[in-house]
């Protein structure tokens, strides 16, 4: 089984609709697809309409939650998306998305960048506004050549000069809020987001006690040596080893299916899950 339980899609900073993902995700081999989208499961009903014939998707997000400063990302596989509970987080983070974007735009604009909010929710397109969206209106506005280069201190990186924090949830408390809506937790590129902070040993051990289900060893920016520390730690915490190719379309070179997941980590994962199933094709359901 081939398993890919990290990806993005225009419902946030993706540029392929969720439909395009579920597609490539199939030409890619893969068996099973997490839509992971950041703070928001608006994608799902496009691509469980979309999942081709042996195709199976995983519904979920990846949660956007603070320490001391810090990002911290975690995956939240088949929560209830009716639960009002994790809505209502989610629209708060989604808001407040809104609300640091125009910051870091008018920041930018004080900087003598030329970017506009209009521009910036545009390349959104309705989708969680995220940093991806401001570094691409960067590029076209001729302030750098590429997205990466917005996330530099000259910029919009954490600490930069365009940079401004958002509202986010204590780790724990996002774990504990998934669980109540009958999801599981996977923390997400624990030591190579490239942008900063390696999440050290002693906080996965805490978050392991707060009810995290899993972390992620395989992704894009773990080198060999992160990987192998990665899949001890899980072991001595009991934690699911778990994998995903954090793909974002364009932006990060259509790379779906690139990352797996373990062997045997995906049944570990959604058997602890109660708030939803994987939906094959066909099981469409009522949305
Ligand atoms: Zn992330
Ligand atoms: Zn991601």
């Amino acid at each position: 089984m081939r398993i890919d339980l990290h990806s993005h899609s225009t419902a946030s900073d993706g540029t392929d609709p969720p439909a395009e993902v579920m597609r490539r995700a199939r030409a890619a081999g893969l068996d099973v697809i997490a839509l992971t989208d950041h703070d928001t499961l608006a994608g799902h009903d496009e691509a469980r309409r979309a999942a081709p014939d042996g195709l199976s998707l995983v519904t979920g997000m990846e949660l956007s939650a603070r320490l001391d400063s810090h990002s911290v990302h975690l995956l939240s596989y088949l929560p209830d998306g009716a639960s009002p509970e994790l809505a209502a987080e989610c629209q708060a983070i989604r808001d407040d998305r809104i609300r640091r974007g125009q910051a870091m735009v008018q920041r930018l604009r004080d900087l003598g960048v030329d970017v506009t909010w209009e521009q910036v929710a545009a390349l959104a397109a309705g989708g969680s506004v995220g940093r991806p969206h401001i570094a691409r209106a960067m590029v076209a506005a001729g302030a750098i050549a590429a997205p990466a280069e917005a996330f530099g201190p000259d910029w919009i990186g954490a600490g930069g000069r365009a940079y401004v924090s958002r509202y986010a949830l204590d780790p724990a408390a996002a774990i504990r809020l998934v669980r109540g809506a009958g999801g599981v937790t996977v923390l997400a590129h624990a030591r190579g987001h490239g942008r900063g902070w390696q999440i050290p040993d002693e906080v996965i051990a805490e978050l392991a006690a707060a009810g995290l289900t899993g972390l992620e060893v395989n992704h894009p920016q773990h080198d060999a040596a992160a990987r192998a520390a990665l899949a001890d730690l899980a072991g001595s915490l009991g934690l699911v080893p778990s994998g995903g190719s954090d793909d974002h379309g364009e932006l990060t070179g259509f790379r779906i299916g690139t990352e797996i997941a373990p062997q045997g980590s995906y049944q570990r994962l959604i058997e602890q899950a109660t708030g939803g199933v994987p939906v094959m094709a066909g099981d469409a359901g009522p949305g």
